[in-house]
């Protein structure tokens, strides 16, 4: 664990080391504010860098393997003077002008500004090669995947019933040769013209009051799925080479609930189209601001956005 000690007061502290974060860094680097970035103790470079090839970030015709582009982003923020402290905020005050945020080893920082940048976390199913198998076949985002099945005689697999796995499952249908959405419930709890357009659908198939009961591997990749009736427990094989989970997110709000404003779903409000919280002088970017679209392009795109406000924010107090 890296630890700094208090340094006096910062122009800008950045909390998160994703996409937002280090944007968010560079921006202000290069502004001159000399951005103090916690990255997390155990997620440096977030949620990129449990993938492996990202597609869809410009400026890559080729593909970047997503640890590398998060080292290039860190690498190109440090080159204007971020300063990078890989280890977790646990405690905030954010309310006052001057802010107080905390690390693990009770090391105290404060700064003017706050950038905040935490992301959040897909919920997972909890079962063994899930994790392992993440870019190997199991995917939590059909937008970021779902070209990796192009070639059309792939069977996939949707677990979840809102509108984000209905959304999954009919966009998948463009890539692959079948799609099962997996349900525990006997309906589905997504709206009804969602619900609609996946049942129209000749390759979307449905299980309900099932579960996935286990994940299978064969050579470093999904193999198979098992499923398992939730009242009967009867259990059959699936032979599908996708398993795509749409069962939520959970944004990393914990640490700021007491004082900044949530929305119903926990994520960070914002007075959009600008970064800035129900707080003077603190700003939100990234995932744990957007339910909407959950890509690295536009969670470094609203760190940018934050990097800017911030910028006018503190030249006003000037
Ligand atoms: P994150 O990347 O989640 O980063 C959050 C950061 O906050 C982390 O560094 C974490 O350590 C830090 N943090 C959290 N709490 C604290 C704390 N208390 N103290 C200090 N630090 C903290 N998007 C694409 O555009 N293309 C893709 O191909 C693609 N593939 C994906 C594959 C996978 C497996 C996953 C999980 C996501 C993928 N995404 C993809 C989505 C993309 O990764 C996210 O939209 C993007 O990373 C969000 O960026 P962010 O900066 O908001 O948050």
């Amino acid at each position: 664990m890296t630890s700094v000690t208090d340094t006096g007061i910062r122009e800008v502290i950045v909390i998160g080391s994703g996409p937002a974060g280090y944007t968010a860094a560079l921006y202000t680097a290069r502004a001159e504010l000399k951005p103090l970035v916690f990255g997390g103790a155990i997620f440096v470079g977030g949620a990129l860098t449990t993938t492996t090839e990202v597609e869809n970030f410009p400026g890559f015709p080729e593909g970047i393997d997503g640890p590398v582009l998060m080292e290039n982003m860190r690498a190109q923020a440090e080159r204007f003077g971020a300063e990078m402290v890989d280890d977790d905020i646990v405690e905030v005050d954010l309310t006052g002008d001057i802010k107080t945020v905390t690390d693990t080893a009770g090391n105290v920082h404060q700064a003017k500004a706050v950038i905040v940048a935490t992301g959040s976390g897909y919920r997972k199913l909890d079962l063994p090669k899930e994790d392992e198998l993440s870019g190997r076949g199991v995917s939590w985002c059909a937008t970021c995947d779902g070209f990796f099945f192009r070639d059309r005689d792939r069977d996939i697999v949707v677990v979840g019933g809102g509108d984000t796995a209905m959304e999954e499952a009919t966009f998948l249908t463009r890539f692959a040769k079948s799609v099962t959405v997996v349900h525990r419930r006997s309906t589905l709890r997504a709206s009804q013209v969602m619900q609609n357009r996946a049942f129209s659908d000749d390759k979307i198939s449905f299980a309900f009051d099932s579960e996935i009961a286990e994940i299978k591997e064969a050579d470093g990749k999904l193999a198979g799925v098992v499923l398992r009736d939730v009242f009967t427990g009867q259990t059959r094989d699936l032979d599908v080479t996708g398993l795509f989970i749409a069962i939520g997110h959970e944004p990393r709000t914990e640490l700021f609930k007491q004082q900044l404003e949530l929305d119903d779903a926990g994520y960070l409000k914002v007075l959009s189209p600008s970064t800035r919280t129900n707080l003077r002088g603190v700003f939100a970017a990234g995932d744990v601001v957007d339910h909407t679209y959950r890509q690295a392009i536009t969670a470094a795109a609203s760190g940018c956005a934050a990097a800017l406000d911030t910028e006018r924010y503190l030249a006003a107090l000037a």
